[in-house]
């Protein structure tokens, strides 16, 4: 059995729930995720353009053993992160370096090129950038070495279309509920009130984004959401809706790019306006936040890409930026170990109680050994003869290893066993659009009891059963930063936390055990 530095035993862990325990556990959740809007629409061949139905989003049962001070230091290290990220969006000259299609990954990463290329067009242009806005989520897992105390280390930073945060408030108050009214049995004393720490994700995003608002400097303007036709995942998104009308007065146009081809245009001061059918005169827009636009599909023609640069080229608040968008690239965050590269950041540093060395060790500590596949990272610039010791690096360790390319939202990272066979068919111009990450060691043993719902269909809803298996979890940390002004001050905040747990046996989630589950923590 592995004890850590807190002792507490993570194989034992979650308390084992008798059937009928089970069967009533479950009835308190799902009921409590359908009256509470942890929600998601159906599984549906096409969606209805007026929902009618919705199932409760794939839940645990238990929340998550975390250990106190690693979730604090997550908590600080978010700050960091907040700041860092912004500054990294505001040094054109790093981006042009890291992410351009001249020098960086963009000449060989189409996608990237693209969006850098128009990035590059708007600023020849002379065009004055206005503020800038990110709602960030760092992903982190837990790494268990051998006698070490456990440790937490990044998966990554999210700089667009970062999602869950209103959902993940639920499930902690999900299972805040379960134990408030099962007391879970009395089977594990960590569960107890003061363990469940509070999750305010939803006003917190909403504060972002009501910030930019204000900060824009027009009342009665309104926030644009652009979104995915077809998605699912809709009330993680009009929660933040809610919040910005009831708590700020600021009222929200959802728009997906083909929309926006007939509704947005620029008056002569960059004013973004949509005329919408809804409504007898165009609205002025503040603040654009993007739920899509993190993927290729997302662009079909390039009249998506035009559409894209009109809100970019516009005098709203883009949250994000098509700079902050890169500055999330997977090669900014392996670039960022180079040494001395994280110390260009660190100019004018002055975070309250932290010096720029504090910030830098604590930061380096959050992360995994990485390497560009064109370098061995070792040493900065590798000549050309000698660019592919970092895809032997790769080949030599493979198993160690999770290969990843400029791209979000899952499902584009090659693990392990299929790396040989994956570098043996990569062209070598193409080695500077990937990076190669050392595998996070999560503890092992922490089992789960995961459940989803049926897909409802014609013929009724399907049920299915919780499933014990033994799992993952991800620890995500939510930030907003409001950035760009003349002083160079960034205004920032810590806003709350997620968590996603999968089977162990699966790589990304949603394969062998058929998926992931929002999840929250118990601080032990
Ligand atoms: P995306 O932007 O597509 O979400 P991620 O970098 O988060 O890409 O990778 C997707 C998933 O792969 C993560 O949620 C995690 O489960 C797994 N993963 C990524 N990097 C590592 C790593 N270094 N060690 C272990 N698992 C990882
Ligand atoms: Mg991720
Ligand atoms: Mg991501």
């Amino acid at each position: 059995m592995k004890m850590t530095s807190t002792s507490f035993d993570f194989a034992s862990w979650p308390p084992e729930l008798s059937e009928t325990q089970l069967e009533e556990t479950t009835r308190y959740a799902t009921t409590y995720a359908l009256a509470h809007g942890l929600l998601y629409l159906p599984q549906l061949p096409i969606q209805p353009p007026i929902p009618s139905s919705a199932i409760h989003a794939p839940l645990s049962l238990f929340p998550t053993p975390i250990p106190r001070r690693l979730f604090s230091l997550a908590q600080q290290l978010q700050n960091f992160y907040n700041i860092l990220y912004a500054r990294i969006a505001l040094d054109v000259e790093f981006l042009d370096k890291v992410m351009g299609a001249e020098e960086g990954v963009g000449r060989v990463d189409e996608f990237t090129g693209k969006l850098w290329r128009g990035w590059k067009e708007i600023r020849d242009e002379g065009v004055q950038r206005p503020l800038q806005l990110g709602l960030f989520r760092s992903d982190y897992l837990l790494h268990a070495r051998e006698n070490e105390p456990l440790e937490l280390k990044q998966v990554e930073f999210n700089t667009i279309s970062s999602s869950f945060g209103t959902l993940s408030e639920q499930t902690a108050k999900l299972h805040r509920y379960l134990h408030a009214t099962t007391g879970y049995y009395d089977l594990s004393p960590v569960l107890k009130e003061e363990n469940f720490p509070p999750n305010q994700t939803t006003a917190g995003l909403a504060e972002g984004l009501a910030a930019a608002h204000k900060a824009y400097g027009n009342k009665s303007a309104y926030i644009l959401f652009v979104v995915q036709a077809g998605e699912r995942n809709v009330f993680d998104q009009r929660w933040l809706e809610y919040a910005l009308l009831e708590r700020h007065s600021i009222h929200v146009v959802r728009q997906t790019f083909d929309e926006l081809m007939t509704s947005a245009s620029l008056d002569s001061n960059r004013v973004l306006k949509l005329t919408l059918p809804t409504k007898s005169a165009p609205i002025e827009i503040s603040t654009i936040y993007f739920r899509a636009g993190y993927t290729p599909t997302d662009y079909p023609g390039t009249e998506h890409y035009s559409i894209r640069f009109l809100l970019e080229r516009s005098k709203a608040i883009n949250c994000p930026s098509i700079p902050l968008q890169l500055a999330g690239g997977k090669k900014v965050q392996e670039v960022l170990t180079q040494p001395g590269v994280l110390e260009t950041f660190t100019k004018d540093w002055n975070y309250p109680g932290t010096t720029s060395q504090e910030f830098i060790d604590i930061l380096r500590l959050s992360w995994m050994p990485m390497w560009g596949l064109d370098q061995t990272g070792e040493r900065k610039i590798l000549s050309g003869s000698e660019q592919h010791l970092g895809v032997q690096k790769a080949r030599d360790r493979f198993s160690t290893l999770v290969l990843k390319p400029q791209r979000e939202g899952g499902g584009n990272n090659v693990y392990k066993e299929a790396i040989p066979e994956f570098l043996d068919n990569l062209l070598p111009e193409e080695r500077q659009a990937w990076i190669a990450m050392e595998l996070i060691s999560p503890p092992q043993g922490i089992q789960g009891y995961l459940i989803r719902s049926g897909s409802s269909s014609a013929s009724g809803d399907t049920q299915h059963a919780p499933v014990k298996t033994e799992v993952i979890s991800e620890l995500g940390i939510f930030g907003w930063a409001l950035f760009g002004f003349e002083d160079g001050h960034v205004d920032e905040k810590e806003v709350g936390w997620l968590v996603r747990t999968k089977g162990r046996e699966s790589n990304e989630g949603g394969v062998a055990t058929g998926f992931s589950v929002l999840d929250s923590i118990v601080l032990v």
